[in-house]
């Protein structure tokens, strides 16, 4: 779906209420305690019986950071101590070792991603003796596409070199604004030089592709302010552009108490550089993929939604459909063989299991047959942007219009506004339906009412 032209903002506007991002189905509030270490363990072992042989991902969350950025909703630390990271990454091996003798060693890695936090903040040294002992455990595919999380702020050449030299292809790096205004109010002040620098680095490099993120409605930005960057990021050219409405949540989030509300852009401006951003990137040559992700038309997630193979994990879009991901580090999330395994989000809790040589585990979920069903309705209206109620029907052995009777009210109000057509055997979602694609979903989730009524913590849909 390409060139988005005159969006109607006022009709999405009328869209704009809490929501879930669908990383996962069930949305991470249903993961619970009842799902323990054990039964992790448990999963593990019935995920690699002898003979399975299905590609994995692998997750390595590396949590610390040099400054707080004050937008920030990553599970993150700030340190300047290189003893307590050296620390942390020798706690990663240990886990790694305890997880790896039931791996099936003839299972093929098709994807690394490293994420953060700041991967970057590591050494290059850090960097090369991290994927060596990762490489120790795993067999990597040749094919692998292996992403990393960059901050330019910090990054030398040689950090770069060492990625490149570890395997990674990939990268994602944030930007967010290049107004200098903005950036000193978020308390990220990263010169356009640098941002530059660093891509010019990946691509000498070989890296493959290259994603720029950018955040709407922070402090100061205006329509023509943030035009003005989002130019700049054309012009640097990336494979991917991400950009994400800034949820200002300081009661979930205190640090983003340090940003001045009367600073923050108003809902109705935010619309306007929403608008702005779809139409200007569409036709400047980007697809739009969904969810604030645009990508060039010969990128592997543009072909990969063409193809239909596209996925949602916890990173976002994806394009290793429905591969088991197995995730290290503290907060990190597994999801493989229909359940859901978190691990401790505290340091200390997560090193206290380690050394106790049990699953860092403190939060699961195992999915029923219904989560099942709704989980791949969810994926494939978020990724395909249609769904086929005959191949439903074939999969799961049930009669789609009886089965989602409840969801079809909830659909009306979209086909009414022209966002959403039902057609006897597909759901299709319409070209500016694709700006409230989580509201469409939200019409298949058993449990959002529910979520809703007990904790206010999902983000805003528009
Ligand atoms: S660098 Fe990234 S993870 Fe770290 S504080 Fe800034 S936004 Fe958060």
């Amino acid at each position: 779906m390409n060139n988005l032209k005159n969006i109607d903002i006022r009709l999405i506007k009328k869209y704009d209420r809490p929501g879930p991002r669908y990383t996962s189905y069930p949305p991470a509030p249903a993961f619970n305690s009842a799902f323990t270490a054990e039964d992790f363990l448990q999963s593990l072992k019935d995920n690699n019986v002898p003979g399975q042989a299905a590609e994995m991902s692998l997750y390595f969350h590396i949590p610390f950071c040099d400054t707080l950025c004050y937008f920030c909703g990553c599970n993150m630390l700030i340190t300047h101590s290189r003893e307590r990271i050296a620390e942390y990454l020798v706690y990663l091996k240990r886990e790694m070792e305890l997880s790896s003798p039931y791996f099936n060693r003839n299972r093929m890695i098709g994807q690394l991603h490293w994420g953060g936090g700041t991967p970057s903040y590591l050494t290059p040294e850090e960097i090369s003796m991290l994927a060596s002992s990762i490489k120790e455990h795993f067999t990597f595919s040749p094919e692998v596409e292996a992403g990393v999380e960059i901050d330019p702020r910090g990054l030398t050449f040689a950090h770069m070199q060492a990625f490149r030299e570890s395997g990674f292809n990939r990268l994602s790096m944030g930007v967010q604004d290049f107004e200098p205004k903005v950036q000193e109010a978020v308390n990220r002040v990263q010169p356009e030089e640098i941002t530059r620098d660093a891509v010019e680095w990946s691509r000498k490099l070989g890296f493959k592709s290259i994603n720029l993120d950018m955040i709407y409605g922070l402090p100061y930005q205006t329509l023509e302010s943030f035009e003005k960057s989002l130019r700049k990021i054309i012009d640097i050219s990336p494979e991917r552009i991400a950009v994400f409405n800034f949820a200002h949540v300081p009661w979930l989030k205190s640090h983003q108490k340090l940003i001045d509300k009367n600073t923050l852009p108003p809902p109705e401006m935010k619309l306007e550089i929403l608008k702005m951003t779809i139409e200007l990137l569409t036709s400047s040559g980007y697809v739009y993929i969904g969810m604030d992700h645009f990508a060039k038309p010969d990128d592997e997630l543009a072909i990969s939604q063409r193809e239909k193979t596209l996925y949602r994990n916890f990173q976002g879009y994806s394009t290793h459909s429905g591969a088991d991901l197995y995730a290290f580090g503290n907060s990190a999330i597994s999801q493989f063989n229909h359940v859901y395994a978190q691990n401790y989000k505290s340091l200390k809790d997560y090193y206290k299991a380690v050394d106790e040589g049990r699953f860092p585990t403190v939060l699961g979920y195992r999915m029923t047959q219904d989560d099942i069903i709704r989980q791949h309705v969810i994926m494939r209206l978020m990724c395909d942007m249609e769904l086929d109620k005959r191949e439903v029907e074939k999969k799961f052995e049930l009669d789609f219009d009886k089965y989602f009777a409840d969801a079809f009210p909830k659909l009306e109000e979209f086909v009414h506004d022209d966002l959403l057509d039902l057609t006897e055997d597909k759901i299709v979602v319409k070209n500016t339906g694709m700006l409230v694609i989580r509201n469409i979903a939200m019409a298949f989730d058993a449990y959002l009412e529910k979520m809703i009524r007990e904790k206010p913590i999902f983000s805003r849909t528009v």
